[in-house]
């Protein structure tokens, strides 16, 4: 057999073994249309390879042509083509206040004390937030995936987080451990992981991400809010895809409501290790008792980056996480952020925002907000929709490209997209014919 026609056979065996691995891993991950379709591509580059070289005969030349043609798109989907776009943040100069968060506005009861202060304060919000407290609160009777036992399972356990929302910080040991910074890091990001974290990164703690005041939990509302811990420990919690994939409805507040579970549980007992070290440490958990924004801090720590949807990607999960921190002044090395593609591929892909039911991701270019250059989330249009149905939306996390399973399709195909524009125009498309651009779903707002 001469070189050539083995280089053929090879190439054509490459070709059948990614597809029926497409094919069978879409299969498992219940998605039909992908699995057939990877299916007929099987089917037909099967026909076209082997049946065309055990019909026809072809030449060496033809051969050689054939391989190529398949050759170098690989190549261009895997080898750096074109620019990475990385996200532009300029200097911060603000702070965001905590009572401006619509989870907090949502809590400003009507004629109370806080609502009369806020609305002084902010007259421009009252209208759009009188309008949204009109609607069914979140696991309510009322909203339309309302369901009498399941919303109540979820309610408990956003209970049982409450509850513990006042143990994310406490005394410090009056003994301090001498500790080497990088050894402490990895011990901390280690002990998230074995916590039950992801994902784990640390970063300087930009004063800037920190609320100026507080608007909601345990403490005081409107108490100006002074951490000066100098770093982060910032982890994600994978949320399950098939959970994920059943968006919008009572099965993702679920697990949204699980996974800050377990985020609160990661968080408070790092924070409790580290202050027994000798040194302060705060955790920021669900429950609403934040201190500062994690989707930023998670950014600088490495964890992901902005897309449009306007929540973090991570290159293993895509938007299917949640997150959690603690601050601290032990001392560790801070990482890095990454980049993988998404701001290239979300200029290209606009797949959050042709499904998002209220019209609250720009499907236009960036804006400027607070020095960070990013598509900004419309939490106005976006959160009345989750009072109307009564439970998370989740649309734009399930049918984000970057969620599926972390699985060795879906990683070979995240290796090109992280260098590749080529791989990020192929996959944009891919993504469409293979899964489809519009996820079914009952339309309230309709
Ligand atoms: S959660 Fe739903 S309503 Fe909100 S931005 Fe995402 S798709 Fe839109
Ligand atoms: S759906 Fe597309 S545009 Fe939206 S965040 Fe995901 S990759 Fe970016």
């Amino acid at each position: 057999m001469n070189v050539v026609l083995m280089l053929f056979i090879v190439t054509g065996l490459a070709g059948v073994l990614f597809w029926g691995m497409f094919s069978l891993s879409s299969l498992i991950e219940k998605k039909s249309r992908a699995s057939l379709t990877g299916m007929l591509f099987l089917i037909v580059f099967s026909i076209a390879w082997f049946g065309g070289l055990i019909t026809f005969h072809p030449n060496d030349y033809i051969l050689a042509g054939a391989i190529i043609l398949i050759a170098v798109p690989a190549l261009l989907f895997f080898l750096p083509v074109g620019k990475s776009k990385a996200m532009k943040i300029t200097a911060i100069t603000e702070k965001v206040d905590e009572r401006d968060t619509m989870f907090a506005r949502e809590e400003y009861q009507t004629g109370t004390e806080k609502y009369n202060a806020y609305y002084t304060m902010r007259p421009g919000n009252k209208q759009i937030d009188d309008k949204i407290r009109s609607l069914p609160e979140l696991l309510a009777p009322g909203g339309r995936y309302y369901d009498p036992l399941r919303s109540g399972y979820i309610a408990s356990m956003f209970k049982f987080e409450e509850r513990h929302t006042t143990h994310v910080d406490g005394p410090v040991n009056s003994v301090r451990q001498n500790v080497d910074p990088a050894e402490m890091s990895r011990i901390l990001k280690k002990s998230a992981l074995h916590l039950g974290a992801d994902e784990a990164g640390i970063a300087r703690l930009n004063p800037y991400y920190v609320y100026s005041h507080v608007g909601r939990g345990p403490e005081t509302w409107g108490t100006e809010i002074r951490n000066t811990h100098p770093y982060v420990i910032a982890f994600t919690v994978e949320m399950d895809y098939t959970r994920v994939g059943k968006a919008p409805g009572i099965g993702i507040s679920e697990e949204t409501a699980l996974q800050y579970l377990n985020a609160q549980k990661i968080s408070i007992t790092l924070a409790q290790y580290i202050r027994d070290l000798g040194y302060s440490a705060r955790a920021h958990v669900s429950g609403s008792n934040y201190q500062i924004m994690l989707p930023p801090v998670a950014y600088d720590a490495g964890l992901g980056e902005l897309g449009r949807l306007g929540y973090l990607i991570s290159p293993r999960f895509g938007a299917r996480i949640r997150l959690g921190a603690v601050t601290t002044d032990i001392p560790l090395v801070p990482g890095k952020p990454i980049e993988f593609g998404v701001q290239d591929f979300c200029e290209k892909c606009k797949k959050c925002a042709v499904n998002c039911p209220s019209g609250a991701i720009p499907s236009g270019g960036k804006t400027m907000v607070r020095g960070v250059e990013k598509w900004q989330l419309n939490i106005e249009k976006c959160f009345p929709y989750w009072r109307i149905i009564g439970t998370d939306c989740g649309l734009c996390m399930k049918v984000c490209p970057f969620s599926h399973p972390d699985i060795f399709i879906h990683n070979v195909l995240r290796a090109g997209i992280k260098r590749s524009s080529f791989a990020r125009s192929v996959s944009v498309y891919g993504d469409e014919l293979f899964y489809g651009e519009k996820a079914k779903f009952p339309e309230f707002l309709e």
